[in-house]
Protein backbone atom coordinates (compact mmCIF):
# COMPACT_ATOMS: atom_id res chain seq x y z
CA UNK A 1 0.00 0.00 0.00
CA UNK A 2 0.91 3.88 -1.15
CA UNK A 3 1.15 6.19 1.47
CA UNK A 4 -1.47 8.43 1.14
CA UNK A 5 0.79 11.69 1.43
CA UNK A 6 2.96 10.57 -1.43
CA UNK A 7 0.03 9.96 -3.78
CA UNK A 8 0.41 12.06 -6.83
CA UNK A 9 -3.42 13.52 -7.41
CA UNK A 10 -4.73 16.04 -10.49
CA UNK A 11 -7.95 17.80 -8.44
CA UNK A 12 -7.43 15.02 -5.47
CA UNK A 13 -8.05 12.39 -8.16
CA UNK A 14 -5.46 9.40 -7.94
CA UNK A 15 -3.31 9.97 -11.22
CA UNK A 16 -2.19 6.02 -11.38
CA UNK A 17 -6.29 5.24 -11.71
CA UNK A 18 -6.70 7.59 -14.21
CA UNK A 19 -3.68 5.58 -15.74
CA UNK A 20 -5.67 2.59 -15.17
CA UNK A 21 -9.19 3.45 -16.21
CA UNK A 22 -7.57 5.24 -19.50
CA UNK A 23 -4.41 3.75 -20.69
CA UNK A 24 -1.01 4.74 -21.11
CA UNK A 25 0.26 6.83 -22.76
CA UNK A 26 -2.23 9.23 -21.95
CA UNK A 27 -2.51 13.12 -21.32
CA UNK A 28 -4.03 14.60 -18.96
CA UNK A 29 -5.31 18.38 -18.75
CA UNK A 30 -6.51 19.62 -15.37
CA UNK A 31 -9.26 21.97 -16.06
CA UNK A 32 -8.79 24.33 -12.92
CA UNK A 33 -5.07 24.84 -13.58
CA UNK A 34 -6.26 26.28 -16.86
CA UNK A 35 -9.51 28.51 -14.90
CA UNK A 36 -6.53 29.93 -12.21
CA UNK A 37 -4.27 31.07 -15.26
CA UNK A 38 -6.85 32.97 -17.15
CA UNK A 39 -7.71 34.66 -13.44
CA UNK A 40 -4.06 35.50 -13.22
CA UNK A 41 -3.86 36.89 -16.14
CA UNK A 42 -7.36 39.03 -16.21
CA UNK A 43 -6.32 39.98 -12.58
CA UNK A 44 -3.32 41.43 -13.72
CA UNK A 45 -4.55 43.79 -15.89
CA UNK A 46 -7.31 45.05 -13.40
CA UNK A 47 -5.87 45.13 -10.26
CA UNK A 48 -5.42 48.85 -9.37
CA UNK A 49 -8.68 51.45 -10.08
CA UNK A 50 -6.11 53.04 -12.35
CA UNK A 51 -5.30 50.10 -14.87
CA UNK A 52 -8.29 49.21 -15.99
CA UNK A 53 -7.44 48.52 -19.48
CA UNK A 54 -10.55 46.91 -21.91
CA UNK A 55 -8.63 43.55 -22.06
CA UNK A 56 -9.22 40.56 -24.17
CA UNK A 57 -7.76 37.49 -24.30
CA UNK A 58 -7.32 35.45 -27.41
CA UNK A 59 -6.30 31.75 -26.69
CA UNK A 60 -3.28 30.45 -28.97
CA UNK A 61 -5.28 27.66 -30.18
CA UNK A 62 -2.37 25.72 -31.76
CA UNK A 63 -1.04 25.06 -28.05
CA UNK A 64 -3.71 22.81 -27.55
CA UNK A 65 -6.35 22.31 -29.81
CA UNK A 66 -8.68 19.79 -28.48
CA UNK A 67 -12.15 20.26 -28.34
CA UNK A 68 -12.94 20.53 -24.89
CA UNK A 69 -10.23 22.46 -24.10
CA UNK A 70 -11.74 25.84 -26.38
CA UNK A 71 -14.97 24.84 -25.10
CA UNK A 72 -13.80 25.29 -21.67
CA UNK A 73 -12.06 28.78 -23.04
CA UNK A 74 -14.71 29.59 -24.30
CA UNK A 75 -17.07 29.34 -20.96
CA UNK A 76 -14.31 31.28 -18.73
CA UNK A 77 -15.23 34.21 -21.71
CA UNK A 78 -11.71 33.36 -23.72
CA UNK A 79 -11.41 34.45 -27.18
CA UNK A 80 -9.38 32.82 -29.77
CA UNK A 81 -6.59 32.69 -31.83
CA UNK A 82 -6.02 30.46 -35.07
CA UNK A 83 -3.32 29.87 -37.77
CA UNK A 84 -5.28 28.35 -39.78
CA UNK A 85 -8.74 27.48 -41.45
CA UNK A 86 -9.10 24.25 -39.44
CA UNK A 87 -8.42 25.35 -36.07
CA UNK A 88 -11.07 28.24 -37.11
CA UNK A 89 -13.64 25.60 -37.64
CA UNK A 90 -12.87 23.57 -34.43
CA UNK A 91 -13.19 26.87 -32.44
CA UNK A 92 -17.01 27.10 -34.29
CA UNK A 93 -17.89 23.68 -33.18
CA UNK A 94 -16.60 24.64 -30.25
CA UNK A 95 -19.07 27.26 -29.70
CA UNK A 96 -16.84 30.55 -30.63
CA UNK A 97 -18.61 33.34 -33.00
CA UNK A 98 -16.79 34.28 -35.90
CA UNK A 99 -15.81 37.41 -34.66
CA UNK A 100 -14.12 36.37 -31.56
CA UNK A 101 -11.83 34.05 -33.76
CA UNK A 102 -8.90 36.10 -34.71
CA UNK A 103 -6.77 34.51 -37.75
CA UNK A 104 -3.16 35.08 -38.08
CA UNK A 105 -1.40 33.51 -41.21
CA UNK A 106 1.63 33.18 -42.26
CA UNK A 107 2.15 32.90 -45.66
CA UNK A 108 -1.10 30.79 -46.39
CA UNK A 109 -2.32 30.08 -49.75
CA UNK A 110 -4.80 32.90 -51.09
CA UNK A 111 -7.62 30.64 -51.36
CA UNK A 112 -7.65 30.03 -47.09
CA UNK A 113 -7.03 33.63 -46.34
CA UNK A 114 -10.56 34.20 -49.15
CA UNK A 115 -12.03 31.14 -46.88
CA UNK A 116 -11.29 32.67 -43.58
CA UNK A 117 -12.98 36.05 -44.80
CA UNK A 118 -15.83 34.34 -45.81
CA UNK A 119 -16.31 32.66 -42.08
CA UNK A 120 -15.98 36.45 -41.68
CA UNK A 121 -12.82 35.71 -39.24
CA UNK A 122 -10.58 38.44 -38.33
CA UNK A 123 -7.65 38.94 -40.14
CA UNK A 124 -4.36 39.88 -39.32
CA UNK A 125 -2.60 40.35 -42.42
CA UNK A 126 1.41 39.70 -42.35
CA UNK A 127 2.62 40.50 -45.53
CA UNK A 128 2.35 43.37 -48.20
CA UNK A 129 1.67 40.97 -51.40
CA UNK A 130 -1.05 39.35 -49.04
CA UNK A 131 -2.40 43.23 -48.43
CA UNK A 132 -2.20 44.34 -52.26
CA UNK A 133 -4.04 40.81 -52.88
CA UNK A 134 -6.82 41.16 -50.91
CA UNK A 135 -7.19 45.34 -52.00
CA UNK A 136 -7.21 43.28 -55.73
CA UNK A 137 -10.17 40.80 -55.05
CA UNK A 138 -11.95 42.64 -51.93
CA UNK A 139 -11.09 46.58 -52.62
CA UNK A 140 -11.77 48.08 -48.87
CA UNK A 141 -14.80 46.18 -47.73
CA UNK A 142 -12.83 43.57 -45.82
CA UNK A 143 -11.68 45.51 -42.69
CA UNK A 144 -7.66 44.02 -41.55
CA UNK A 145 -5.77 43.86 -38.94
CA UNK A 146 -1.77 44.25 -39.72
CA UNK A 147 0.80 42.14 -38.21
CA UNK A 148 3.95 43.85 -37.82
CA UNK A 149 7.70 42.91 -37.23
CA UNK A 150 9.31 45.47 -35.00
CA UNK A 151 12.19 44.14 -35.14
CA UNK A 152 12.96 43.10 -32.03
CA UNK A 153 15.40 39.97 -30.62
CA UNK A 154 14.04 38.43 -27.86
CA UNK A 155 13.05 35.11 -26.62
CA UNK A 156 14.55 31.97 -25.51
CA UNK A 157 15.38 29.88 -28.08
CA UNK A 158 16.49 31.04 -31.29
CA UNK A 159 13.71 28.89 -33.37
CA UNK A 160 10.80 30.62 -31.14
CA UNK A 161 11.95 33.93 -31.73
CA UNK A 162 9.92 35.27 -34.27
CA UNK A 163 10.55 39.50 -34.26
CA UNK A 164 14.27 39.77 -35.04
CA UNK A 165 15.19 41.44 -38.65
CA UNK A 166 15.75 37.76 -40.70
CA UNK A 167 12.33 36.36 -38.93
CA UNK A 168 9.45 35.32 -41.77
CA UNK A 169 6.90 36.67 -39.56
CA UNK A 170 5.17 39.91 -39.84
CA UNK A 171 5.72 43.38 -42.11
CA UNK A 172 8.46 45.01 -41.42
CA UNK A 173 8.04 48.19 -39.34
CA UNK A 174 10.67 49.81 -42.25
CA UNK A 175 7.81 49.11 -44.63
CA UNK A 176 5.77 51.71 -43.00
CA UNK A 177 5.18 53.75 -46.24
CA UNK A 178 4.41 50.93 -48.34
CA UNK A 179 2.09 49.61 -45.96
CA UNK A 180 0.29 53.21 -46.38
CA UNK A 181 0.42 52.98 -50.53
CA UNK A 182 -1.48 50.32 -50.34
CA UNK A 183 -3.88 51.28 -47.70
CA UNK A 184 -4.80 53.82 -49.89
CA UNK A 185 -4.66 52.81 -53.20
CA UNK A 186 -7.75 50.09 -52.77
CA UNK A 187 -9.11 52.61 -49.94
CA UNK A 188 -8.60 50.07 -46.95
CA UNK A 189 -9.40 49.86 -43.25
CA UNK A 190 -7.02 49.12 -40.79
CA UNK A 191 -8.86 48.25 -37.75
CA UNK A 192 -5.69 46.58 -35.78
CA UNK A 193 -2.04 46.09 -35.25
CA UNK A 194 -0.47 43.26 -34.33
CA UNK A 195 3.09 41.93 -32.94
CA UNK A 196 3.95 38.52 -31.67
CA UNK A 197 7.68 38.46 -31.08
CA UNK A 198 7.97 35.16 -30.14
CA UNK A 199 8.20 32.68 -27.12
CA UNK A 200 9.69 33.06 -23.49
CA UNK A 201 10.18 36.57 -22.95
CA UNK A 202 11.52 37.20 -19.35
CA UNK A 203 9.97 40.59 -18.51
CA UNK A 204 7.57 43.62 -19.36
CA UNK A 205 10.34 45.36 -20.86
CA UNK A 206 10.28 43.25 -24.25
CA UNK A 207 6.56 43.52 -24.52
CA UNK A 208 6.83 47.26 -23.60
CA UNK A 209 9.46 47.11 -26.68
CA UNK A 210 7.05 45.66 -29.11
CA UNK A 211 4.17 47.85 -27.78
CA UNK A 212 6.05 50.92 -28.26
CA UNK A 213 6.73 49.90 -32.06
CA UNK A 214 2.74 49.77 -32.36
CA UNK A 215 2.18 52.77 -30.62
CA UNK A 216 4.25 54.86 -32.68
CA UNK A 217 2.53 53.01 -36.20
CA UNK A 218 -0.93 53.44 -34.69
CA UNK A 219 -0.27 57.30 -35.78
CA UNK A 220 -0.99 56.26 -39.46
CA UNK A 221 -4.18 54.55 -38.84
CA UNK A 222 -7.45 56.30 -37.47
CA UNK A 223 -9.57 53.46 -37.43
CA UNK A 224 -8.27 50.97 -35.15
CA UNK A 225 -10.15 48.89 -32.79
CA UNK A 226 -7.16 47.07 -30.81
CA UNK A 227 -3.22 46.79 -30.55
CA UNK A 228 -2.42 43.06 -30.24
CA UNK A 229 0.36 42.55 -28.57
CA UNK A 230 0.46 38.42 -28.85
CA UNK A 231 2.39 36.35 -26.65
CA UNK A 232 5.59 34.74 -24.86
CA UNK A 233 4.84 34.98 -21.53
CA UNK A 234 7.86 32.63 -20.55
CA UNK A 235 5.85 29.96 -18.09
CA UNK A 236 8.15 28.26 -15.67
CA UNK A 237 9.31 24.23 -16.84
CA UNK A 238 11.49 23.45 -13.50
CA UNK A 239 11.88 25.08 -10.47
CA UNK A 240 13.99 28.22 -10.18
CA UNK A 241 12.87 28.73 -13.92
CA UNK A 242 12.64 32.32 -14.95
CA UNK A 243 9.10 33.18 -16.03
CA UNK A 244 6.92 36.13 -17.03
CA UNK A 245 5.85 38.45 -14.13
CA UNK A 246 2.09 39.04 -15.53
CA UNK A 247 1.61 41.11 -12.16
CA UNK A 248 4.66 43.43 -13.33
CA UNK A 249 3.42 43.04 -17.01
CA UNK A 250 0.13 44.14 -16.54
CA UNK A 251 0.47 46.95 -14.31
CA UNK A 252 3.44 48.18 -16.89
CA UNK A 253 1.51 47.69 -20.15
CA UNK A 254 -1.74 49.11 -19.02
CA UNK A 255 -0.26 52.09 -17.63
CA UNK A 256 1.31 52.50 -20.80
CA UNK A 257 -1.90 51.40 -23.31
CA UNK A 258 -3.77 53.81 -21.19
CA UNK A 259 -1.47 57.04 -22.10
CA UNK A 260 -1.34 55.57 -25.73
CA UNK A 261 -5.19 56.04 -25.76
CA UNK A 262 -5.26 58.80 -24.53
CA UNK A 263 -2.83 60.26 -26.87
CA UNK A 264 -4.73 58.39 -29.19
CA UNK A 265 -8.25 60.24 -28.55
CA UNK A 266 -9.80 56.83 -28.08
CA UNK A 267 -9.72 53.71 -26.11
CA UNK A 268 -9.12 50.55 -27.83
CA UNK A 269 -8.84 46.91 -26.97
CA UNK A 270 -5.84 45.69 -25.39
CA UNK A 271 -5.33 41.68 -26.68
CA UNK A 272 -2.88 38.90 -25.46
CA UNK A 273 -2.60 35.61 -27.15
CA UNK A 274 -1.73 33.72 -24.76
CA UNK A 275 -0.75 29.74 -25.72
CA UNK A 276 1.82 28.20 -23.39
CA UNK A 277 1.11 30.06 -20.10
CA UNK A 278 -2.79 29.61 -20.28
CA UNK A 279 -2.28 25.32 -21.10
CA UNK A 280 1.39 24.06 -20.11
CA UNK A 281 0.89 23.51 -16.22
CA UNK A 282 -2.24 22.14 -17.00
CA UNK A 283 -1.72 19.21 -18.76
CA UNK A 284 0.55 15.86 -18.07
CA UNK A 285 2.09 13.26 -20.42
CA UNK A 286 1.96 9.64 -18.69
CA UNK A 287 4.01 7.28 -19.92
CA UNK A 288 4.75 3.12 -18.91
CA UNK A 289 8.02 2.27 -18.35
CA UNK A 290 8.70 -0.70 -20.74
CA UNK A 291 12.78 -1.33 -19.71
CA UNK A 292 15.47 -0.25 -17.42
CA UNK A 293 18.53 -0.89 -19.02
CA UNK A 294 21.99 -0.56 -17.92
CA UNK A 295 25.10 -0.03 -19.71
CA UNK A 296 28.20 0.50 -18.62
CA UNK A 297 27.90 4.35 -17.54
CA UNK A 298 24.20 5.15 -17.98
CA UNK A 299 20.83 3.24 -16.78
CA UNK A 300 18.40 3.91 -19.50
CA UNK A 301 15.01 3.91 -18.93
CA UNK A 302 12.89 2.95 -21.82
CA UNK A 303 9.28 4.65 -22.30
CA UNK A 304 6.36 3.80 -24.59
CA UNK A 305 6.65 7.28 -25.93
CA UNK A 306 8.87 9.25 -27.87
CA UNK A 307 9.61 12.00 -30.15
CA UNK A 308 6.06 11.06 -31.64
CA UNK A 309 4.09 12.24 -28.75
CA UNK A 310 5.98 15.05 -26.80
CA UNK A 311 8.90 16.55 -28.98
CA UNK A 312 9.20 19.76 -26.90
CA UNK A 313 12.69 17.90 -25.30
CA UNK A 314 14.42 17.43 -28.51
CA UNK A 315 13.30 20.00 -30.69
CA UNK A 316 13.76 22.90 -28.55
CA UNK A 317 15.75 20.97 -25.85
CA UNK A 318 12.93 21.68 -23.49
CA UNK A 319 13.01 20.71 -20.19
CA UNK A 320 10.04 18.58 -18.65
CA UNK A 321 9.87 17.92 -15.29
CA UNK A 322 9.92 13.59 -14.48
CA UNK A 323 7.21 12.26 -11.52
CA UNK A 324 7.94 8.46 -10.69
CA UNK A 325 3.99 8.47 -10.00
CA UNK A 326 4.21 4.78 -8.62
CA UNK A 327 7.33 4.82 -6.63
CA UNK A 328 7.55 7.91 -5.13
CA UNK A 329 9.06 6.96 -2.18
CA UNK A 330 12.18 5.12 -4.08
CA UNK A 331 16.35 5.69 -3.55
CA UNK A 332 17.31 8.16 -6.04
CA UNK A 333 19.33 7.54 -8.67
CA UNK A 334 19.67 9.04 -12.22
CA UNK A 335 18.57 8.18 -15.46
CA UNK A 336 18.48 9.05 -18.98
CA UNK A 337 14.77 9.05 -19.73
CA UNK A 338 13.90 7.86 -23.56
CA UNK A 339 11.59 7.03 -26.02
CA UNK A 340 11.01 3.95 -28.13
CA UNK A 341 11.34 5.57 -31.35
CA UNK A 342 14.13 4.79 -33.61
CA UNK A 343 16.00 7.94 -33.25
CA UNK A 344 17.66 9.28 -30.20
CA UNK A 345 14.28 10.91 -28.64
CA UNK A 346 15.98 11.84 -24.94
CA UNK A 347 13.44 13.35 -22.49
CA UNK A 348 15.96 13.62 -20.05
CA UNK A 349 19.32 13.20 -19.33
CA UNK A 350 21.10 12.41 -16.29
CA UNK A 351 17.90 12.90 -14.55
CA UNK A 352 17.45 12.15 -10.68
CA UNK A 353 14.68 10.28 -9.81
CA UNK A 354 12.79 8.01 -7.07
CA UNK A 355 14.04 4.48 -8.17
CA UNK A 356 12.39 3.31 -11.25
CA UNK A 357 11.47 -0.16 -12.32
CA UNK A 358 9.95 -1.47 -15.34
CA UNK A 359 6.12 -0.76 -15.68
CA UNK A 360 6.26 2.34 -13.19
CA UNK A 361 4.25 5.20 -14.28
CA UNK A 362 6.39 8.33 -15.00
CA UNK A 363 4.54 11.40 -15.45
CA UNK A 364 6.07 14.39 -17.85
CA UNK A 365 4.60 17.75 -16.17
CA UNK A 366 4.14 20.79 -18.57
CA UNK A 367 3.15 18.77 -21.33
CA UNK A 368 -0.33 20.64 -22.04
CA UNK A 369 1.48 23.07 -24.69
CA UNK A 370 2.33 21.82 -27.81
CA UNK A 371 2.34 18.28 -26.85
CA UNK A 372 -0.53 16.69 -27.98
CA UNK A 373 -1.04 19.12 -30.50
CA UNK A 374 2.64 18.25 -31.77
CA UNK A 375 2.34 14.97 -31.67
CA UNK A 376 2.58 12.35 -35.25
CA UNK A 377 2.30 8.82 -36.08
CA UNK A 378 6.12 8.36 -37.00
CA UNK A 379 7.11 5.13 -36.53
CA UNK A 380 3.26 4.32 -37.33
CA UNK A 381 2.57 4.49 -33.93
CA UNK A 382 -1.17 5.64 -32.63
CA UNK A 383 -0.98 8.95 -30.78
CA UNK A 384 -1.89 9.37 -27.06
CA UNK A 385 -5.35 8.87 -25.56
CA UNK A 386 -6.48 12.78 -24.23
CA UNK A 387 -8.25 13.31 -20.77
CA UNK A 388 -9.47 15.86 -19.17
CA UNK A 389 -10.11 16.49 -15.38
CA UNK A 390 -13.10 18.81 -14.61
CA UNK A 391 -14.30 19.42 -11.62
CA UNK A 392 -13.03 16.77 -9.95
CA UNK A 393 -13.66 13.98 -12.50
CA UNK A 394 -11.62 12.53 -15.38
CA UNK A 395 -13.21 12.28 -18.51
CA UNK A 396 -11.82 11.26 -22.24
CA UNK A 397 -12.13 13.94 -24.52
CA UNK A 398 -9.84 12.25 -27.52
CA UNK A 399 -9.97 8.39 -27.90
CA UNK A 400 -6.39 7.02 -28.43
CA UNK A 401 -6.06 5.92 -31.94
CA UNK A 402 -5.71 2.75 -33.92
CA UNK A 403 -3.88 0.87 -36.39
CA UNK A 404 -7.01 2.04 -38.44
CA UNK A 405 -6.33 5.58 -37.79
CA UNK A 406 -2.62 5.03 -39.29
CA UNK A 407 -4.06 3.29 -42.28
CA UNK A 408 -6.93 5.72 -42.59
CA UNK A 409 -6.42 7.38 -46.56
CA UNK A 410 -3.90 4.80 -47.55
CA UNK A 411 -4.47 3.62 -50.98
CA UNK A 412 -3.33 0.09 -51.55
CA UNK A 413 -2.55 -0.16 -55.32
CA UNK A 414 -3.86 -3.31 -56.64
CA UNK A 415 -1.15 -3.05 -59.77
CA UNK A 416 1.73 -3.49 -57.13
CA UNK A 417 0.19 -7.11 -55.93
CA UNK A 418 2.18 -9.02 -58.36
CA UNK A 419 4.15 -11.67 -56.62
CA UNK A 420 7.67 -10.44 -55.97
CA UNK A 421 9.92 -11.08 -59.02
CA UNK A 422 12.95 -11.87 -59.06
CA UNK A 423 15.71 -10.63 -61.32
CA UNK A 424 17.02 -13.38 -63.82
CA UNK A 425 14.21 -15.41 -63.52
C1 LIG B 1 2.03 30.60 -31.32
C2 LIG B 1 1.41 31.94 -31.26
C3 LIG B 1 0.99 32.47 -30.04
C4 LIG B 1 1.14 31.74 -28.72
O1 LIG B 1 2.47 31.63 -28.28
P1 LIG B 1 2.77 30.99 -26.84
O2 LIG B 1 4.25 31.05 -26.71
O3 LIG B 1 2.26 29.60 -26.83
O4 LIG B 1 2.05 31.79 -25.82
C5 LIG B 1 0.36 33.70 -30.07
N1 LIG B 1 0.20 34.39 -31.22
C6 LIG B 1 0.61 33.92 -32.42
C7 LIG B 1 0.36 34.71 -33.65
C8 LIG B 1 1.22 32.68 -32.48
O5 LIG B 1 1.64 32.21 -33.67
Amino acid sequence: MQLAQNRYTIQGVDVLEIAEEFGLPLYVYDADKIIEKIGVLRSSFSGAPDRGVNLKIKYAAKALTNLSILKLMRMQGIDIEVVSVNEARLALLAGFEPAQIMFTPSGNAFAEIQEAIGMGLKLNVDSIPLLQQIGEVYGGSVAVGLRINPHITEGGNVKIQTGHVDSKFGISVLQRADIQDVVKQYGMTVIGLHVHTGSDFKNADAFLKGANVLFELASDFPDLQFLDFGSGFKVAYKEGDHFTDVADLGAKVSAAFQAFCAGYGRELELCFEPGKFLVSESGHLLVNVNVVKQNPNRTFVQVDSGLNHLIRPMMYDAWHDIVNVSNPAGDHQRYNVVGYICETDTFATDRDLPEVRPNDVLAFKNAGAYGFSMASNYNSRPRPAEVLVYDGKPYLIRQRETFDDILRGQVNLSVLNEAATVAGE
